[in-house]
């Protein structure tokens, strides 16, 4: 049989939004468990590895939580199911375990949107974040010529990360238009931070309304296409980086039945309270829609106020949650992806690249269900987390609600499981 645990606030996710609502909701004494499937508190932003240099704020949220006796840390701990109300399933690499909760955070930040184009699955093309995880992992890069394409500032962090270990960034390649990064940097005065920060992150190979054409190579990239300002341009590469943005990690929230909002970017709906849909479960961070570290740390230091009925403390946040919302709105507004990029993929170019499924052969699917159950789109290792993202974007499809697991399973944990509906019944 599975064990059997319990805490008052369970919270999902260790990046800015999850770490800001512990430290919120630990001064109530609640027991208060975070779990990640990182080997280390921080996320996304805060990404730690023998190739990562820690900011000083992560190092001090990271001491914020040690600070407290009731917060517990579960690294390196994944999400497999929710059995039953209040209750979810967990594993890490010695076992798998249920636990028990009175309110639940989700905080489960985004992923990259990953868009196909000829030469996407070249060894040596990955997501601009992916790139910067892999540097911080340790991927030695000094030396290496690095393209990095597609959307939004991700795309100067992932320069600034590359060019920090010594590899020559030899062009940055936004899809946006001049027009709409020059509004977006006239604008930043409103966040003084973000204005320094952009100031930083300047780049002598950044170019605007340029997008990607293809990456060409043999068994690793070694140039790649662009179309910049109207004229196909060919540059020689050891490396492709290509990010279109962000997606809101809603698995989770979708597998317990959390609604998602109406319009855009499909990420997980909450009232000013941070409270989804759901009673007692609430969600903060770029779960609900991305916009960078300081609406996270907002958000989810409002949701664990709330969670523990500390609804003043929750209150005085939210001019600071508005000032970071309209930052959201800025970015989402000049970095909208132009329709042009939907033109990327070739017939032959693959969309799910788990199963092989091309692009010509979605084109007649009347949606991802049809996809999924005639093409096998979706149907592989990632379980459509990177075609999904891109089935949506192209086609307008909307994946259904994911089933357990959510991800791979020891088959002991699963076992136990059993054996404990068994005993209920
Ligand atoms: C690949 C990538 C790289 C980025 N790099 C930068 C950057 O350099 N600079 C910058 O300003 N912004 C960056 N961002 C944006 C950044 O994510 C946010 O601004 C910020 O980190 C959001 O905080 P968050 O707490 O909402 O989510 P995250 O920081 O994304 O934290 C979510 C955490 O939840 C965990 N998680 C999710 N689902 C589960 C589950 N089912 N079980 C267990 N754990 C789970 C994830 O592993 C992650 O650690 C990046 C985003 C991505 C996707």
């Amino acid at each position: 049989m599975t064990a059997l645990e319990h805490c008052d606030v369970l919270i999902v996710g260790a990046g800015p939004a999850g770490m800001a609502a512990a430290v919120a909701a630990a001064p109530s004494g609640a027991s208060i468990v975070v779990i990640d499937d990182n080997p280390v508190p921080g996320g996304q932003i805060w990404r730690d590895g023998p190739g990562a240099t820690l900011p000083a704020a992560a190092r001090k949220w990271r001491d914020a939580l040690e600070r407290h006796a009731n917060i517990r840390i579960c690294s390196g701990t994944r999400v497999i199911a929710a059995p039953a109300r209040n209750e979810l399933l967990l594993e890490d690499a010695e076992r798998g375990w249920r636990m028990q909760w009175k309110k639940l955070i989700l905080c489960t930040g985004a992923r990259e949107l990953l868009l196909p184009f000829p030469g996407w699955t070249l060894p040596g093309v990955t997501g601009a974040g992916g790139l910067q995880a892999l540097i911080k992992a340790g991927l030695p890069v000094e030396g290496e010529r690095i393209v990095i394409a597609g959307s939004g500032p991700l795309l100067l962090a992932a320069a600034s990360t590359a060019r920090a270990a010594g590899a020559k960034v030899v062009r940055i390649a936004e899809q946006a238009s001049f027009a709409a990064v020059a509004g977006f940097a006239a604008n930043l005065w409103r966040w003084p931070g973000k204005a320094a920060q952009s100031v930083t992150l300047a780049d002598p190979q950044y170019r605007t309304a340029s997008r990607i054409v293809s990456a060409q190579g043999g068994s690793q990239v070694e140039s790649v296409r662009l179309l910049q300002g109207g004229r196909e341009v060919e540059i020689a590469c050891d490396r492709v980086a290509c990010g279109f943005g962000l997606t809101p990690n809603t698995q989770l929230g979708r597998l317990l039945g959390c609604a998602l909002t109406a319009e855009g970017a499909q990420a997980l709906a909450v009232d000013a309270r941070q409270l989804t849909s759901l009673p007692d479960v609430y969600a903060a961070g770029e779960c609900t829609g991305f916009g960078g570290s300081e609406r996270a740390l907002a958000q989810g230091a409002i949701a664990g106020y709330a969670a523990v009925g500390n609804e003043r403390a929750a209150k005085q946040l939210e001019a600071e949650r508005a000032r970071w919302d309209a930052f959201a709105a800025q970015l989402h507004r000049s970095f909208a992806l132009a329709p042009e990029i939907k033109q990327m993929p070739q017939p032959d170019t693959l969309v799910c690249r788990c199963e092989d499924v091309p692009f010509s052969a979605l084109a007649d699917c009347t949606g991802w269900t049809d996809a999924k159950l005639h093409r096998r789109c979706g149907m592989g290792a990632c379980q459509g987390r990177v075609c999904g993202d891109a089935a949506q974007f192209l086609f307008g499809w909307t994946p259904p609600a994911p089933r357990p697991p959510l991800s791979p399973v020891r088959i002991a944990t699963l076992a136990g499981l059993a054996s404990e509906v068994d005993a209920r019944q």
